[in-house]
Order: structure tokens, then C-alpha cells, then sequence
């Protein structure tokens, strides 16, 4: 065990919970393109603020294109860095040795899924998308890069259909995740696979996997490695990212979200939302960490 870090010992004025996929890295070239997210992400991290990445994204991913190159660029690994993947199932830590991934076993899907799914793939699918082989929980349909985002959409709806059907003719209860939420209980009532489609993927998670469940585990993870801070920014670029907001002020913590790539929405959520619609969504947000390092007079 590291001794306690001397940085974790007072409340930090502010944490961070990051969506990865738009606000950090590039959602084009799926890589961090603009490097002061990196040198502010360390400066943050050394001086003792909360940071947790929740992500639909693999912890192989973020072990590949991101935890890396905080750590090159000399991110202290007692720092208060979590990374949360598979919208909850999956995380790991700063300072845990490389290549450990927790997973969270009461939203990991069965193997069954993925048999469901390969059948699907030998034929026109196939072209379109693959499995991504680095999910542990959910299992995640991406579009290939062979084929353009305009083809892949056009035979993801046909796609998905295909693969409600098997679930359906397996027995097994869901819900699709489109703007009806279509839903087929099982025997028992149940929906446990939740379908999710997205401009480049369709995901197949357990129902309670999401940003909301990233949070949780977030929060957990930040309670057992120090004081908990007194304000939390949420840092996202779809819909959905509001969860990790509607989480915590759900359990009356003080939170702004920044939305990175809004989007009109029917009511305004009831905590403070900074929207930023005049740049890319990673170049908002390393605006916004800019002025966090600013805030902890960290200069630059
Ligand atoms: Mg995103």
C-alpha cells in the first residue's frame, strides 16, 4: 500500500467526472488531439483533484489511448484518478498495476449475447461493423472504418431489428433505447439487456449499466481514496451524459454539467448547465479545463 498522498488529506474545491468520447478524445480520430488535455488533466491530478473518466469505452481503450499518456506526461500515480468503462461494468486506478481491470459482475452479460451476435456478422453486417473484442460487461457493435458513416447508419436499424429477434427467440427480455424505448419483457416480466444504438455503435448492455452507474462507482471509488470535494463538474457531449449530473443532484451534491455538443432538449435540468456550441466538443473541454487550472492558480 502507497502511503496516503499529502494532496488527499483536505476536501479538493471541485472533481471532475469526464465522458471521454468527444470532450477528450477526438471523436473523428478516437485519439486526444489536443495536448493541453493532457498537461491539465496532470496538473489537476497532482494537486489533488478528483478526476474519473465514465465512459461506454473499453478499459482497454482507455489503457491504450489515454491513461498512457497522462502518466508520460507525469501524472502522479497516488493521484485521485479513476477510470470507469462500459458505462459502469468496468474500472481501474491510478497506481494499480498496469493491465488491472475490475469488472463488475452483476451487470457483466452472459455469454450468450455474444453467440446471439457472431451468427449476425457472417453475413451483410459484417462489413459494417465488428465486435469489439476488448468489452468484458456490455458488448458493443462498432462501425467499421471501411465504410462510411452515412452506410453503416443505413443497415444499423436493420441490424438491430435482426438482433432483437434472436434475443426475443432466446428468451431473454430487452429494451431498445430509441426515442419510443421499445421494450419485450421475458416470462418473468424482466428487461435485463438494455439496446442502445449510437451514431457509430450499437450497444448491448445490462439495464442498469450507464453514465448514472459510472457515477455511482465514481463516488464510491473517491470515498474510499479521500474527502469528497464540495462541488462536482460532469463533463459530456450527448444526451445521455446528463445522467451523471441527475446522479448527484439527485443525492444533493452540489454539480454544473458542461455540455460539450448540445443539443435543444424539452426542459432545462435543475442544476446549473454551461453549453458550448462554438467549437469541437474536445477543444470545449480543454477550455474548460484551462480555467479549472486556472481556479487552482496552477499558472501554465
Ligand atoms: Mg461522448
Amino acid at each position: 500500500m502507497d502511503i496516503a498522498p499529502p494532496f488527499a488529506s483536505s476536501p479538493a474545491p471541485f472533481g471532475l467526472l469526464l465522458d471521454v468520447d468527444g470532450p477528450i478524445a477526438n471523436t473523428v480520430t478516437r485519439t486526444i488531439e489536443v495536448e493541453s488535455i493532457v498537461t491539465d488533466l496532470v496538473a489537476l491530478g497532482n494537486t489533488g483533484i478528483p478526476l474519473a473518466f465514465n465512459t461506454g469505452r473499453s478499459a482497454e481503450f482507455l489503457q491504450r489511448e489515454v491513461t498512457p499518456r497522462l502518466r508520460d506526461a507525469g501524472m502522479d500515480p497516488r493521484a485521485r484518478l479513476h477510470a470507469i468503462g462500459e458505462k459502469g461494468g468496468t474500472w481501474f486506478s491510478s497506481g494499480e498495476p498496469s493491465g488491472t481491470v475490475h469488472v463488475d459482475e452483476s451487470v457483466r452479460l452472459p455469454a450468450l449475447i455474444t453467440d446471439l451476435v457472431r451468427p449476425l456478422l457472417t453475413g451483410r453486417y459484417g462489413t459494417h461493423m465488428f465486435l469489439d473484442e476488448g468489452k468484458l460487461a456490455m458488448v458493443t457493435l462498432e462501425q467499421s472504418t471501411a465504410v462510411t458513416n452515412d452506410a453503416y447508419l443505413s443497415v444499423q436499424a436493420d441490424f438491430d431489428a435482426e438482433l432483437l429477434a434472436a434475443l426475443t427467440h432466446a428468451g431473454i427480455g430487452w429494451i431498445h433505447e430509441v426515442y419510443d424505448r421499445r421494450f419485450h419483457p421475458d416470462e418473468q416480466g424482466n428487461t435485463p439487456v438494455r439496446v442502445e444504438p449510437t451514431i457509430i455503435s450499437t450497444d448491448i448492455q445490462h439495464e442498469r449499466s450507464g453514465k448514472a452507474l459510472g457515477a455511482e462507482r465514481a463516488l464510491e471509488l473517491f470515498d474510499d481514496d479521500g474527502p469528497l470535494p464540495r462541488r462536482w463538474y460532469t463533463v459530456g457531449d450527448t444526451p445521455s451524459d446528463y445522467a451523471m449530473a441527475d446522479w448527484l443532484h439527485e443525492r444533493g451534491h452540489d454539480v454544473v454539467h458542461v455540455d460539450v455538443r448540445p443539443v435543444p432538449r424539452r426542459e432545462d435540468p435543475p442544476y446549473p448547465v454551461e453549453a458550448v456550441d462554438d467549437v469541437e466538443p474536445d477543444v470545449a473541454a480543454a477550455r474548460f479545463l484551462r480555467e479549472r487550472v486556472a481556479e487552482m492558480r496552477l499558472g501554465s
